[in-house]
């Protein structure tokens, strides 16, 4: 008989392997993802507008272990619409998704010319944690390629390295999903805005003494007997000092 856990446990079936440290460890000393119960509950009003149904609800998950349990079990629900409900759920568990230690598995499928393995089914309560975990374990991705690649594409790569990682052992997190969390990754964003270069202005100056440039520079702490400062003015037309 298998060992009875918490709803809302952690997986720790064969297919779930923690890949990277904790969350609030840093990478290189900057706190990528820092504990913030306000972006947990941002992720979770995002998950509810974008109406992402691959995610489960504690409550979905219930049912599908329920019917996962005891497919032979009677149909609840009080009214025929609760119970057409709970049939559909039960067909969806038992023909989509199987039973491992208490946690919900996608069933191996073929999607799209791939061959998947069982995934472990994300939670709204985990899933915000599952797509920083793997994003970290990639070291950010983007962060390793060329500076050659503007920062968008850095970006976008490491997106896509992620949710690519994640579609192989998880289950209902989307790629929107990915982007969503990595745009709020310190590390990620800090590259992005270093790779962003500083557009230079040029000053024009048409003719002499049209435009000088002042540099008054402080030698009180080392004086020239009574002097003290060096001003340097410099033409910017003819370069003289
Ligand atoms: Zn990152």
């Amino acid at each position: 008989m298998s060992q009875i856990r918490p709803i809302g446990s952690s997986p720790i079936g064969r297919v779930y392997i923690p890949s990277s440290p904790p969350p609030q460890a840093s990478d290189n000393g900057v706190i990528a993802f820092p504990t913030s119960l306000a972006l947990e509950l941002e992720f979770h009003l995002m998950l509810e507008s974008t109406h992402n149904r691959g995610i489960f609800t504690q409550a979905k998950k219930a049912t599908y272990r329920r019917w996962l349990e005891n497919p032979d079990a009677e149909v609840e629900g009080n009214t025929t619409h609760e119970r057409n409900k709970d049939r559909n759920d039960r067909h969806a568990a038992i023909t989509g998704f199987q039973l491992d230690q208490g946690c919900i598995y996608r069933k191996a499928e073929l999607h799209k010319n791939t061959l998947f393995r069982p995934r472990y089914v994300a939670l709204d309560s985990n899933a915000f944690e599952i797509i920083q975990k793997e994003h970290r374990a990639l070291k950010h991705y983007g962060m390793l390629l060329s500076i050659c690649l503007c920062s968008i594409v850095l970006t976008s790569l490491g997106v896509d390295k992620t949710y690519e990682r994640l579609t192989e052992n998880y289950y209902g997190i989307t790629r929107s999903n990915v982007a969503w969390v990595v745009a709020r990754c310190n590390i990620c964003t800090t590259t992005a805005a270093a790779k962003t270069k500083v557009l230079v202005r040029p000053i024009l100056s048409g003719r002499c003494l049209d435009r000088v440039q002042f540099d008054l520079m402080d030698f009180t702490s080392i004086p020239d007997h009574e002097y003290n400062w060096i001003l340097q003015i410099k033409d910017t037309f003819l370069k003289y000092v």
